[in-house]
């Protein structure tokens, strides 16, 4: 076979083969082109399931975070904010484009730093993000329609901060409504998974954007507390966990600016004895196998009603055996790596915890690979509210089952929680449907599926699992002002 140059096993590893060309360092992308390296600053990023170095890169201080402010600032007086909508729009509308030219390889990219299966990164991440900035390139100029009778202006710069589970989805729901709006941005993303960021910026490059418009800045907490701090900066949008979400809500109190948090969530599946069961079981395995648990929305509390509560479980248990874990890259993996070795670390405390409690827990019994960070799915069976799994967001493959009797106590039980992003309910009754889905305090809620996502669906939690809602026309609400 001819070599192809661009595939080593260090960037390509069987069985994918679309070559990435990655750099072995990267500087930040700062007012339109990427700052030179300093070699005194750099950080490893590396493929969760094989341990490999994949690229170094920058950690900003400070000093960064003001650079990356005020170019973002320069670009949305002197041109951004007076350009007219149907150009933002087109800027939008040629990066879209080029998302989808290059989505294969922004697929196998994301699956290599992020340790996710392919198959979900090239069938839901990747398709999700053009599709969010088509849809937002839509709005541009339409921003009259959405806030009929309103004078309608950007905030400025936006300072944006996303999580490690979703990396380029949730650059993608950060920046394209902040740039149909008419901001600029500056976003940085999490340390684990900085590369399809930086590979964005050389499409917001190649898109021909000002300079400015699109700043993206590597770093870690340090980067996130200057960013939040910088009073130069006009809005903040955060994506993350409900604890740095409260610290950010204290490091703003008082300043004015405002601000939107996605954070946390315990998300209830309430599976009724009339629901189509094997369905059922395939939404579950979806709901918090999906992405290894690291959703915030996943539904990791499965309640059951008590008559069929022992023929879901068998059943579940069976389809779990079924399930294949491991090279993140092979298309028939159902679950890939866990992101990173803090992340294995608290989903294996969880578990430890569990076991001390005597909780009855099984586990697909897969083979683990001996490289990489690996969880098996996993269930908790009879959890009693009490324990911290059922309280507290793993963030994992781990599955906590409890049982109701009636309609009322399903509804109570998913309630009995400090978060609010999502649920599910299955059922063969639309009044058992309507009853669930507006009965229980959570932002989004599905019916006999889950984890369905789209760019014109508003997304976002009540509760500790944050405020504000991102995707469709309440998507656009943080990144205006009215009059
Ligand atoms: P995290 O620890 O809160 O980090 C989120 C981001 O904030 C990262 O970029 C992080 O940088 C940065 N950061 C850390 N400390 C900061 C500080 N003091 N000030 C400003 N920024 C700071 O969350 P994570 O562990 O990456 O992600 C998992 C959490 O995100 C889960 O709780 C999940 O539910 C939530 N999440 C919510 C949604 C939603 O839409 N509701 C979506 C996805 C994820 P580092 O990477 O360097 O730590
Ligand atoms: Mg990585």
């Amino acid at each position: 076979m001819e070599e192809n140059p661009f595939i080593s096993e260090k960037y390509a590893p069987a069985p994918e083969s679309t070559p990435v060309a990655l750099k072995e360092a990267y500087g930040h992308f700062i007012n339109g082109e990427f700052t030179e390296v300093d070699e005194s600053k750099l950080r490893e990023s590396r493929n969760p399931a094989s341990g490999k170095l994949l690229a170094m890169v920058s950690e900003a201080g400070g000093d960064e975070i003001d650079l990356a402010v005020q170019a973002a600032r320069r670009v949305y007086e002197k041109s951004w904010s007076r350009l007219a909508p149907s150009e933002r729009g087109k800027y939008l509308f040629r990066l879209a484009r080029l998302i989808q030219e290059r989505s294969r390889e922004l697929a196998v990219l994301e699956s290599m730093d992020g340790g996710k299966p392919i198959r979900e990164s090239r069938d839901v991440d990747i398709p999700l993000v053009a599709a969010h900035f088509f849809y937002y390139a839509g709005w541009a100029d339409k921003l009259e329609y959405a806030f009929p009778n309103r004078k309608v202006r950007p905030h400025g710069v936006a300072g944006q901060i996303i999580p490690w589970n979703f990396p380029l989805l949730m650059a993608a729901w950060k920046l394209a409504p902040a740039l149909a709006c008419g901001n600029t941005v500056v976003l940085k993303p999490a340390e684990f998974t900085p590369l399809t960021a930086l590979k964005l910026a050389e499409l917001v490059e190649e898109a021909g954007f000002p300079p400015g418009v699109v700043n993206i800045v590597t770093g870690g907490g340090t980067a996130g507390r200057a960013l939040v701090g910088h009073d130069n900066v006009d809005k903040i949008a955060f994506t993350g966990s409900t604890e740095v979400g409260k610290q950010i809500q204290k490091a703003l109190a008082g300043t004015g600016r405002p601000y939107t948090l996605e954070l946390g969530g315990k998300a209830a599946h309430i599976i009724f004895e009339d629901a189509a069961l094997d369905q059922a079981v395939e939404g579950i395995v979806n709901g918090i196998f999906f992405n290894q648990g690291h959703v915030c929305c996943a539904g990791s509390r499965l309640l059951v009603q008590e008559g069929v509560a022992g023929e879901l479980t068998r059943k579940l248990e069976h389809r779990m055996k079924t399930l294949i874990v491991g090279d993140p890259l092979d298309k028939n993996t159902d679950i890939g790596a866990i992101n990173n070795e803090p992340q294995l670390n608290k989903i294996r405390a969880f578990l430890e915890e569990a076991r001390e409690q005597g909780l009855e827990i099984a586990d697909g019994g897969q083979e683990l690979p001996e490289e990489g960070f690996w969880c098996r799915p996993t269930i908790i069976k009879n959890a009693p509210q009490s324990c911290r799994i059922v309280r507290e967001e793993v963030f994992g493959p781990v599955l906590a089952i409890q049982t109701f009797r009636t309609p009322a106590e399903a509804v109570e039980k998913a309630n009995n929680t400090r978060y609010g992003l999502s649920g599910g309910v299955w059922t063969d009754k639309g009044s058992k449907i309507f009853k669930v889905t507006s009965s229980v305090q959570a932002g989004v809620l599905w019916a006999n599926t889950f984890n369905k996502f789209d760019p014109t669906a508003p997304f976002g939690g009540f509760k500790e699992s944050g405020m504000g809602r991102e995707g469709g026309l309440h998507g656009l609400h943080p990144y205006v002002r009215l009059d």
